[in-house]
């Protein structure tokens, strides 16, 4: 059975432990979230000893089911005072799993202001001193890391932002080409990880055999059909592969809503200049790379590395999330200066959709000019140095607004709102004001049925309908967080009649399980029930969700506003 690793920092000790009977069954975001209500304080600072960082794999990594890699990192938030569960892709949720480690749970916190790593293999756990590692980024950690430990270790680290415990500051996962494309970004994890004084940890799987699957025959007519279901539909086969997430540029620039200029508007000028299209025209011509899995057994391949025009890396896993919000959100039109933006927040350790948002804010309070990249890529490089402004723009875009007296800011919960209008996309309106997480695109995609037109057609523009979409998106993504399985693969299930069956199947022959489709729905609902519990006891009344006012605003083009009541909000968190 899949062990516990318990690590005080203070200390520099770990145990293993069986898990209780509760967490047992428990893999990926339901773990850490159960893990977070039952163990921390919901009163206590982010920061302080009582909180605990908890890296938990979901339940089918390590496994041969596709696109299963996927790792869940939860706390309580510095940035919006609740729970946060934020999950990444990378290698490491492969190697815990094989290494028989259900989650990492970093307790307690240093008192000497110093950093460690820890370093996990079959037979040892080692805690080290990682003075050498300190003030570096996650690029040149990564490098070291893999030229000390060997090619192809998982790689979990922070950078400067994580050390200087910023509120925007992310946690990153080494990619399969050891690069830190890939993030834990929401929250304000890496100030956490950052808190315990863990620099980096690194994940040996060596000599780690098979994961154990009770019945593998049906696990693998399971994963047959799972990887067909995958490879059949026109998103997860043909548009993610060919332009990335950046395909979404010019389908929400189209439809009215693709966030410009600090949410003043729907469609930007310039949107065919950072379009996915764009993007992979220039991929092709500099001799980058327009597919790639973020980690092994992906067949979707949404991931890229981007070059410049000398055939440089300028950075990979380049996403519309922030590819929209460095580019149309401040209206930076230059598709490199984007990517070098994206590069700096993966090397320093911030969430690129908080960073987009702060540095938006910032050209609202006239802290720098509107569309001047390079401007951008100066103040984010401060972040870095510790220099005052670089921590006020670390600290995102509620902490910004106030630095600079600027009473337009998009966040719901203290972080910020990506990038989709909620008042041109209503139901991920909806989902912004009422997860738990804060405004999160992610954590109830609307815009499927919403733009897209996948598991459904209900109207973006109109409330009517976008409360039960919503809800109900809430419900199967925090089920779907806890397999491991990439949240993308929810284009195809939601399409296809034996979708979630498949993923039930995967599940039961792993595990000699006999789930059914409604026991996935209880634990999505059971997931959100323990996050609403612990936000409550944190303090967060139905007040905290909401939009600010001003999306009361008409958003052009379509001129729709924010017309959701509060109580027609609170329909989408009551569970029977
Ligand atoms: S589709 Fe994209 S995000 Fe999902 S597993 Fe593959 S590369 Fe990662």
């Amino acid at each position: 059975m899949s062990r516990l690793m318990r690590i005080n920092t203070r200390e520099k000790t770990f145990t293993f432990e069986e898990p209780s009977k509760e967490l047992a069954s428990l893999g990926g975001r339901a773990l850490t979230s159960r893990i977070v209500l039952k163990e921390v304080p919901p009163t206590c600072h982010p920061l302080s000893k009582e909180n605990k960082l908890i890296i938990a794999p979901g339940l089918l990594s390590g496994t041969a089911a596709a696109n299963s890699g996927r790792i869940s990192v939860g706390a309580k938030s510095p940035l919006t005072g609740g729970i946060k569960e934020s999950n990444s892709g990378g290698l490491a949720s492969q190697k815990l799993s094989k290494l028989g480690i259900k989650a990492i749970v970093l307790e307690d916190k240093p008192e000497d202001g110093g950093f460690s790593l820890i370093v996990i293999n079959k037979d040892t756990v080692e805690i080290l001193p990682a003075d050498e590692y300190a003030g570096l980024g996650n690029k040149e950690i990564m490098k070291r890391l893999w030229q000390k430990y060997g090619k192809r270790r998982g790689v979990i680290s922070i950078g400067p932002a994580g050390e200087q415990r910023l509120t925007a500051a992310s946690i990153h996962f080494a990619d399969p080409n050891g690069r830190p494309g890939r993030a834990a970004g929401r929250g304000g994890l890496g100030a956490v990880m950052g808190s315990k004084g863990i620099k980096a940890i690194v994940i040996d799987d060596t000599g780690t055999g098979k994961i154990p699957l009770v019945d593998p025959e049906a696990f693998k007519k399971a994963n047959q059909r799972w990887v067909e279901i995958l490879r059949s539909h026109p998103v997860t086969s043909q548009a993610l592969p060919a332009y990335g997430t950046a395909v979404l540029i010019n389908i929400l620039n189209e439809a009215g809503g693709l966030p410009t200029k600090n949410f003043r508007a729907g469609r930007f000028e310039h949107a065919q200049a950072i379009s996915g299209e764009h993007m992979a025209e220039l991929i092709e011509a500099r001799g980058g790379k327009t597919k790639e899995g973020c980690h092994p057994g992906c067949v979707i391949q949404c991931s890229n590395v981007y070059c410049d025009g000398e055939g440089k890396v300028l950075t990979s896993g380049f996403e519309y999330e922030t590819i929209w919000a460095m580019g149309a959100n401040t209206t930076i039109k230059e598709l490199d200066d984007v990517a070098r933006l994206d590069a700096l927040c993966d090397d320093i350790g911030l969430d690129t959709i908080e960073t987009g948002c702060a540095l938006a804010v910032a050209m609202d309070g006239g802290l720098l000019p509107w569309g001047d990249g390079k401007a951008a890529i100066d103040l984010v490089k401060k972040v870095a140095t510790g220099d005052p402004i670089g921590k006020i723009i670390g600290n995102g875009a509620a902490f910004t607004g106030r630095a600079l007296g600027v009473d337009r800011i998009p966040v719901v919960k203290g972080q910020g709102l990506p990038a989709y209008d909620p008042r041109a996309v209503k139901g991920v309106g909806v989902t912004y004001c009422t997860s738990p997480m804060g405004a999160d695109h992610t954590a109830g995609y609307a815009v499927a049925p919403n733009i897209l037109k996948v598991g459904g057609d209900v109207d973006p523009l109109r409330k009517e309908g976008n409360v039960d979409v919503s809800k109900n998106l809430q419900v199967a993504t925090a089920a779907v967080d806890s397999t491991g399985l990439c949240l993308f693969v929810a284009f195809a299930v939601l399409d296809t009649e034996d979708g979630v069956q498949t993923i039930v199947d995967l599940l039961n022959a792993q595990y000699g399980l006999s789930l059914t489709p409604t026991d996935v729905v209880n634990l999505g609902i059971s997931i959100l029930k323990d996050e609403r519990e612990f936000n409550t006891k944190a303090g967060f009344t139905k007040a905290h969700d909401r939009l600010p006012d001003f999306f009361k605003e008409p958003l052009p083009p379509h001129n729709t506003t924010w017309d959701l009541t509060d109580d027609e909000l609170q329909q989408a968190v009551q569970y029977s």
